[in-house]
């Protein structure tokens, strides 16, 4: 297979899309394992209060494990909250608990309330080649501080009706952060997921994205697989789970088109995989 290049600098992706359930987690977990087993260092920040990246990687969150919140909220280090992934060397999470649903209306009255997460990573000294932070389906204070963090935006976007509804909010978010806090910030990929190849609806949906982002649209779209769906309720992703299913090859496609995309490779992909 072509290689997975590593990058020279961090790269910080924020994984974003204020709709729940179009694959947010799914994708952050999945790419960060992708990357991982590609010799990469990895970090997944999680940074929804459901916690559900920190599940499905397998890293206890129950609420008195050191977590995000205290990294945001009491500015702990984050090197004190990172805990490695045990099934895949090079991957690393930071952990959310419950507490963190709280963080969104404690931050408002805290000095640099947008740029927490960011001073956090900048402080944080361990060599690691990308840092991707799972959202909450929300554009609060949450987002907008893995936005001031990232100069990266990563959008997934589920193949179904109104896929591009809400997106404006998000691209003028964007817009402001980078605007006011964050010059560097780009919406850098986009991620067609749940993608059904034999429904009419999906490629239109597919083709309407296309037009309307062009380049940033990553020629491997992840289809639907239960196996995706299943790797969870395991603590795993489907890169150890099922590591010769589809969803996995997926995976590991569009994670490899953006590790060519980051040294300025545009991969014209293997018709072997999983496309639009
Ligand atoms: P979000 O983080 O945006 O809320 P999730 O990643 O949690 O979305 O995905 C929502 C649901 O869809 C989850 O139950 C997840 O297991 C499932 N899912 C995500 N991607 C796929 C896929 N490619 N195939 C099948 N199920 C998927
Ligand atoms: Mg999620």
């Amino acid at each position: 297979p072509p290689p997975m290049p590593r990058p020279d600098q961090t790269r910080v992706m924020v994984v974003a899309n204020q709709k729940g359930g179009v694959g947010k987690t799914t994708t952050t977990v999945n790419l960060a394992a992708s990357l991982a087993l590609h010799g990469n260092r990895v970090l997944v920040i999680d940074l929804d209060p459901q916690g559900n990246a920190s599940t499905a990687l397998g890293i206890d969150h129950h609420a008195d494990v050191p977590s995000i919140y205290d990294v945001l909220v009491d500015s702990k280090q984050l090197s004190e909250v990172v805990q490695p992934v045990l099934d895949v060397e090079g991957l690393f999470c930071a952990p959310a608990t419950i507490d963190l649903a709280g963080a969104e209306i404690e931050l408002v009255s805290l000095v640099a309330r947008e740029s927490r997460l960011d001073r956090a990573i900048k402080a944080y000294e361990q060599p690691l080649d990308y840092i991707l932070i799972d959202c909450p389906p929300s554009l609060g204070l949450l987002t907008v501080n893995a936005l001031v963090a990232g100069a990266e935006v990563l959008i997934p976007i589920q193949c179904e009706y109104y896929a591009l509804e809400g997106l404006g909010q998000l691209l003028r978010n964007v817009e402001l952060v980078r605007g006011h806090l964050n010059p560097a910030l780009h919406v850098s990929t986009i991620l067609l997921t749940m993608y059904d190849g034999r429904t009419r609806l999906a490629s239109q949906v597919a083709e309407e994205v296309r037009t309307h982002f062009g380049r940033e649209v990553l020629r491997t779209s992840i289809p639907r697989s239960v196996r995706i769906s299943e790797a969870p309720s395991y603590g795993q992703t489907v890169l150890t789970y099922d590591p010769g299913s589809s969803g996995a090859l997926s995976y590991l496609e569009a994670a490899r088109e953006i590790a060519l995309r980051g040294v300025g490779v545009h991969y014209d992909g293997s018709k072997a995989h999983p496309m639009v």
